[in-house]
């Protein structure tokens, strides 16, 4: 964490590349509003590997928390309910859509009280304990995997043949998020924004089980001051260096 804006930081490569042949994995965590999702997407496209939103999966749980009415603190009732919904993709579609109790839910994902909730649940150890394996049953099933959330480097997949990590200037975070809700037709207040990023990424990285962290191996692109597409060809240079695709 704290790259400085435009610092790009690589640890040693690897002496040989994974062969096309090979299963692996690719890992991209940092904080919200970094445009993680959209870049592991195309990163994943462009080099032909499937691609893993874990942030969907502890967005859905947190969905279920509020339409099925549990008490967040009831730790037993949140996992046996999110549990028994059975998480999912349906990777016939492109992106890949998430199943509860076989019923897509990402129309309810991104929507403002699902986010308000996600972190202090995403925070229960015992429910990611659980989207965890998920999560490493997803990745025996896709074994050529580009792998996107807070933990993906440092926890679920630590030996992923290559890792990154995207910072940005919270700022330039909420101004983000701002324009992808206006162009949604949605109002975006960037002070409110601004201050849930913060608080997300406070909760997010001091919580116990799986904080985002920065691995020590991963590379750090700060994405401030950088276009998607520009930020797509830094990680795919990388990756092509390490991996045969
Ligand atoms: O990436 P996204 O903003 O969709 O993630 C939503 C929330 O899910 C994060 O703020 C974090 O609390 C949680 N999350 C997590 N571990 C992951 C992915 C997401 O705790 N691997």
């Amino acid at each position: 964490m704290g790259a400085q804006t435009g610092t790009i930081l690589t640890p040693n490569r690897r002496a040989f590349k994974v062969p096309p042949d090979r299963s692996t994995i690719i890992t991209i965590d940092g904080p919200a509003g970094t445009g993680k999702s959209s870049v592991a997407r195309e990163l994943a496209r462009r080099i032909g590997l499937d691609f893993l939103d874990t942030g969907a999966m502890y967005r859905a749980a947190a969905a279920i928390v509020l339409d099925e009415h549990l008490d967040p603190s009831d730790i037993e009732a949140v996992v046996a309910r999110v549990a028994s919904a059975d998480l999912h993709f349906d990777w016939t579609t492109d992106p890949p859509t998430m199943l509860a109790w076989d019923r897509p839910i990402d129309h309810r994902l991104r929507e403002a009280d699902v986010t308000a909730i996600v972190s202090p649940i995403a925070g229960i150890g015992r429910l990611r304990e659980h989207l965890v394996r998920k999560q490493r049953i997803i990745a025996a099933q896709h074994p050529r995997l580009v792998s996107e959330g807070r933990d993906q480097g440092s926890v679920v997949f630590p030996d992923a043949d290559a890792k990154f990590y995207l910072d940005a200037d919270p700022r330039v975070r909420a101004l983000r998020r701002a324009e992808q809700l206006r162009a949604d037709g949605r109002g975006a207040d960037e002070a409110a924004l601004l201050a849930e990023i913060i608080e997300r990424d406070r909760s997010d990285s001091t919580r116990h089980d799986g904080p985002l962290i920065c691995p020590e191996d991963a590379v750090v692109i700060d994405t401030s001051l950088l276009t998607r597409d520009q930020v797509v060809e830094r990680l795919e240079g990388e990756v092509r260096a390490r991996i045969e695709v």
